[in-house]
């Protein structure tokens, strides 16, 4: 599956509810597994490859592997943030510190259509809030102040003009 930069409109769409709980759903959810473990991410939504749909992968690097959660949403989460690196799959060559809760209580369906409540802390909680986020039509330079959104904004055109990225060490904060 091919991953659709920024730019790209429908990364900036609102993403519609998963109705249908049938193989092509798990068929879909284990080619977008299969798309992030390919990209060396850690999480991905399915806007991210075009689907606009309430859709997202994750490997929280508990040694479980890939794990789908549909139509999830944040019920809960701390007051307080904390700061640390994001990357995205989308906005490849690009990593900033943005700030996220400490925790978040996520309440998801499985790809059977089960319902689940369960809470995320750190990194968990980073990834899960950044591929939920997805959904939302929300990117993480947006809780960048404007100048350096702008000036992130440049230097990514500059880099895909040059048909490369200028930063090729990934880091493992990608989603
Ligand atoms: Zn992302």
């Amino acid at each position: 599956m091919r991953i659709r930069l920024l730019g790209d409109p429908v990364l900036r769409m609102k993403a519609k509810d998963v109705e249908v709980f049938d193989d092509g759903l798990k068929k879909l959810a284990s080619d977008l597994a299969e798309t992030m473990y390919m990209n060396d991410g850690v999480g991905l939504a399915a806007p991210q490859v075009g689907l606009s749909i309430k859709l997202v992968v994750v490997d929280l690097n508990d040694g479980s592997g890939w794990r789908a959660f549909v139509n999830p949403k944040v019920v809960d989460r701390s007051k307080e943030n904390y700061m640390d690196v994001e990357g995205c799959l989308s906005i490849p060559g690009i990593f900033e510190e943005v700030p996220r809760p400490i925790w978040i209580v996520v309440e998801y369906l499985d790809l059977d259509g089960g319902l689940h409540t369960e809470k995320f802390e750190y990194q968990n909680a980073r990834v899960l809030s950044h591929e939920i986020d997805h959904l939302h039509g929300k990117l993480f330079i947006d809780y960048l102040g404007l100048a350096k959104r702008r000036l992130i904004l440049h230097r990514f055109m500059k880099m895909r003009r040059r048909g490369g990225s200028e930063n090729a060490n990934r880091i493992s904060g990608n989603a």
